[in-house]
């Protein structure tokens, strides 16, 4: 098993296994933007240790075993989008076309069995 040497601020140099390391990705929208860390408890003053990462780091540590947690960009935030944020404006406007549309009902009303 491969043994994975860390640093603790306190303790200095410290010997780990993979599974007592956890790496994670924080992905963006730009891959050069995404967060990457790495986390492991010291297991001489028990101290939760958490360091930046860079992806030679993240590829290194996933390939001696330890296992990477990655949060995903939602895909809400690659969606192309035009015009400018929703304002109060629209949303007067919405709640005017809803009080002289009820276009429910209406598809209610001519589906069959209604
Ligand atoms: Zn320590």
């Amino acid at each position: 098993m491969a043994t994975i040497k860390a640093t603790c601020p306190t303790c200095g140099d410290v010997d780990l296994i993979p599974r007592q390391v956890r790496v994670r990705v924080v992905e963006a929208i730009e891959e050069s933007a995404s967060r990457r860390s790495y986390t492991f408890t010291c297991p001489t003053c028990d101290e939760s240790i958490v360091k930046a990462a860079d992806e030679d780091v993240v590829r290194l540590l996933t390939s001696a075993g330890v296992r990477a947690e990655r949060i995903p960009v939602p895909a809400e935030a690659r969606e192309v989008h035009h015009g400018g944020p929703i304002g109060y404006d629209d949303l007067l406007d919405l709640v005017l076309f809803l009080e002289t549309h009820d276009l429910l009902s209406a598809d209610m009303a001519t589906s069959p069995g209604a």
